[in-house]
C-alpha cells in the first residue's frame, strides 16, 4: 500500500535508466517505507544533470535548480529530482550555497545528514545502504553518517533534524552522536531562525514528544535559541504532541513572556497565539452555564475545542480548565450550536441601525451597546429581531 507512491514515480526513474543514467529513490521516502510509516515527497537522486534531467521530461520547474534540484512533474505530481551532489566548504555552520556535482552515488549519499536518512533505493525496490541505515533502523538508532562532530559543525541544523527525528520516530540517539550535539550547540546561534522554527515545528508535534521534550533541556538547546533563551521553558511540561502556535501560547502563558518578534512568526500566527492565550484565561473563569456559552460565543467553536483538546496539557502545567463534566467537546458542540447568534454579523442591528434609532453618532458607545445586545441575545433575554433589540436596548441601556 505504501509501495504505491513509488510505483508512481517508477516512471521517471525507468526513463533517467533508459538514457543511459543511474536514478534511485532516496531520503525520508526510503526511510519511512522501511519503517512502515506514510510516505511523503518521493524524491530522486540521479547522476543526469540538471540540464539533462530538463531535457527528458516535458514538465520541469527549475526551482532549486542551482543546488541541482529539478521538480519535475509526473501525473500531476511534484518530484524532486537532485543530481548527485556534494557540498562545497561550510561557511559559518551552515549548509553551503555551492554544490558540486560527483559522479556516484557514494559520494552524494554521504553527504546526507543521518544514516536513516542515506539509503538508496532502486527501480527494483533493492537497497544501497552505504552506512548501515537500515541496521540503525531496526535498532531504532539515530546516527551521523560518519564523524558527528564534524557533521554538526558543518551544518548545526542537523543537531535541531536529528532532535526532531527523535521527536517523530521514537528513536535513541546514538550516544556519540548525542554528545557531539551537546558539544556543538552554540552553533545553531549561527542558524537562520525560520529553519530553526521549522525544525521546532515538527518536534513539538512528534509522536514522542513526550520523552524527547525534557531531554532538550540538558542539551541546553534553548539557550541558543531567539526568544526561548529569555524565558525557562524548563517550567513547562509536554506531555502529548502540539501545534507550535499552542506550545507558544502555553509557554508564554506560564512565563508570561510575549516577546515573540524575533521568532518571525508570521502575523496570522500571532494572531492564534494571542487568542490561545486570552481563551486559557477566561476558560479558567467558567462557573456557570451563562459564562460557558459567551467563552464559546467569543472564541467561536474552534477555539474552544482547542483549548479542551489541550487540557492534558494545561492540566499537567497547573492551569486547570472547568471539569470535563460541563466542558468536553459534546458540550461544547452543543452550546456552539444551541446559540442564537454565532458571531456579530449574525446580529439583527448594527452600528449604523444604532445610530439610526438613537439619532447619535458614531462613537465608542456602539461598540459597548453592541456588546450588551449581543450578550442579551446570547442569553435569550432579547430575541435576534431588530425592533425587539431597538427597543431592549431603549428599556436596558443607559447610552452616553
Ligand atoms: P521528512 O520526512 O520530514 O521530509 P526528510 O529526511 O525527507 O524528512 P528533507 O528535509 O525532506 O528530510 O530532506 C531530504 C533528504 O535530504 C534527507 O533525508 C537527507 O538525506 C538530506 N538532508 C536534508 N537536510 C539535510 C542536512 N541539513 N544535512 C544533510 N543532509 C540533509
Ligand atoms: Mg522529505
Amino acid at each position: 500500500m505504501n509501495q504505491s507512491q513509488f510505483e508512481l514515480a517508477k516512471p521517471i526513474l525507468e526513463r533517467l535508466i533508459q538514457h543511459g543514467y543511474e536514478a534511485y529513490f532516496v531520503g525520508g521516502s526510503v526511510r519511512d517505507f522501511i519503517m512502515n510509516r506514510p510516505i511523503h515527497d518521493v524524491d530522486i537522486t540521479t547522476n543526469a544533470t540538471p540540464d539533462e534531467i530538463e531535457a527528458l521530461f516535458e514538465h520541469t520547474i527549475p526551482i532549486g535548480k542551482e543546488h541541482g534540484t529539478i521538480n519535475v512533474v509526473w501525473e500531476h505530481e511534484n518530484y524532486e529530482v537532485t543530481t548527485f551532489r556534494a557540498e562545497a566548504e561550510y561557511v559559518d555552520h551552515r549548509r553551503p550555497t555551492e554544490v558540486y556535482f560527483v559522479r556516484d552515488l557514494y559520494q552524494d549519499v554521504e553527504r546526507r545528514d543521518f544514516t536513516m536518512n542515506a539509503i538508496a533505493m532502486d527501480i527494483n525496490y533493492e537497497r544501497i545502504d552505504h552506512f548501515d541505515g537500515e541496521r540503525d533502523i531496526e535498532q531504532r538508532i539515530i546516527r551521523t553518517v560518519g564523524d558527528a562532530k564534524t557533521r554538526f559543525d558543518e551544518d548545526a541544523l542537523r543537531i535541531l533534524r536529528g532532535l526532531r527525528f527523535k521527536s517523530q520516530l521514537g528513536f535513541t540517539i546514538d550516544k556519540t552522536t548525542f554528545e557531539a550535539m551537546a558539544q556543538q550547540m552554540a552553533d545553531l546561534e549561527y542558524l537562520s531562525i525560520e529553519r530553526i522554527m521549522n525544525e521546532l515545528t515538527l518536534l513539538v508535534k512528534g509522536r514522542y514528544v513526550a520523552e524527547t521534550f525534557p531531554k532538550l533541556e540538558p542539551l541546553h538547546l534553548w539557550r541558543y535559541i531567539p526568544y526561548f533563551k529569555d524565558v525557562d521553558v524548563a517550567a513547562i511540561k509536554l506531555n502529548a504532541p502540539v501545534d507550535i502556535e499552542s506550545f507558544l501560547a502555553i509557554l508564554s502563558y506560564r512565563t508570561n513572556y510575549q516577546a515573540f518578534k524575533p521568532l518571525k512568526l508570521s502575523n496570522a500566527q500571532v494572531r492564534i497565539i494571542q487568542t490561545l492565550i486570552s481563551a486559557i484565561q477566561r476558560a479558567q473563569t467558567i462557573d456557570t452555564k451563562v459564562q460557558l456559552q459567551q467563552f464559546v460565543y467569543d472564541f467561536g467553536i474552534e477555539v474552544a475545542l482547542t483549548i479542551n483538546e489541550l487540557r492534558p496539557i494545561l492540566e499537567d502545567n497547573q492551569i486547570d480548565l472547568p471539569s470535563p463534566i460541563i466542558f468536553n467537546s459534546a458540550s461544547l458542540q452543543a452550546v456552539w450550536e444551541d446559540l442564537p447568534i454565532q458571531s456579530r454579523e449574525d446580529l439583527a442591528i448594527d452600528g449604523k441601525w444604532l445610530m439610526q434609532a438613537f439619532q447619535l453618532k458614531g462613537g465608542p458607545w456602539i461598540k459597548d451597546v453592541l456588546r450588551q445586545a449581543e450578550h442579551a441575545v446570547i442569553q435569550r433575554e432579547v430575541n435576534n429581531q431588530t425592533e425587539a433589540i431597538i427597543e431592549w436596548v431603549r428599556t436596558h441601556v443607559k447610552i452616553s
